[in-house]
């Protein structure tokens, strides 16, 4: 590209960067959906808590579903940063398990962490890992999750991740991005790996 077109380029887009900063004028806490069927949505929202801590923020974690091993990001919150709440579906539902009523109580008990946490005016993040499937298994009632997160203390950001979740949660939510897999390295054979997947 030619030096002139470059410049040209790069002042159209500050100036369609300026209106836009200019224009976002509003501060208020935000709702996330992180969703798709592609790689890169617990790791994305486990980013924005990494971030938030990084600002000495304060940040809480719920995860819905129980991986048959602990993540890396879930042993680094834990030895590095016990001030970090961290709570996990410790029985219930897995891939592995056929169980409706237990998976459902499991559920419950863990959506009570995240409704108490949902009303802390102290925490700024909260990431509610796998939410969605806790809706689309019916586990959880929709209607009362997505009232406790319009419903949230005002100055949480919220971010949820899992496939689907629903139009209604879609909606509500501010910001929605969808992970599009176009191919992951499993279905050519290649196993989980440690840092990578977990
Ligand atoms: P990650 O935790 O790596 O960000 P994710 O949250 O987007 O992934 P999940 O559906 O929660 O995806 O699945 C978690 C695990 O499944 C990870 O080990 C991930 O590598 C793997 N995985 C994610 N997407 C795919 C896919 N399209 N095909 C096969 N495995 C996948
Ligand atoms: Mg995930």
């Amino acid at each position: 590209m030619q030096a002139d077109k470059f410049n040209n380029a790069m002042a159209r887009q500050k100036a369609s960067v300026d209106s836009s900063i200019a224009k976002a004028d509003r501060q208020r806490s935000v709702l996330l959906l992180l969703t798709g069927d592609g790689k890169g949505k617990t790791t994305s929202g486990f980013g924005m808590v990494l971030r938030a801590l990084g600002w000495g923020q304060r940040v809480a974690v719920v995860q819905f579903i129980k991986g048959t091993q602990p993540s890396g990001e879930e042993l680094l919150l834990r030895s590095h940063f016990p001030e970090v709440e961290f709570f996990q579906m410790g029985t219930g539902f897995t891939w592995d398990t056929q169980n409706f009523a237990a998976d459902q109580a499991a559920a419950e008990r863990t959506w009570q962490e995240a409704e108490r946490l949902l009303q802390d005016p102290r925490l700024d993040l909260l990431l509610l890992d796998e939410l969605t499937y806790m809706l689309a298994y019916q586990f959880l009632p929709a209607a009362a999750v997505l009232q406790a997160l319009r419903n949230r203390s005002p100055s949480l950001s919220v971010v949820v991740t899992g496939r689907g979740g629903g139009s209604e949660l879609r909606a509500l939510a501010d910001t929605v991005s969808e992970v599009k897999s176009l191919k992951h390295a499993y279905e050519a054979g290649v196993q989980a790996r440690k840092g990578v997947d977990y």
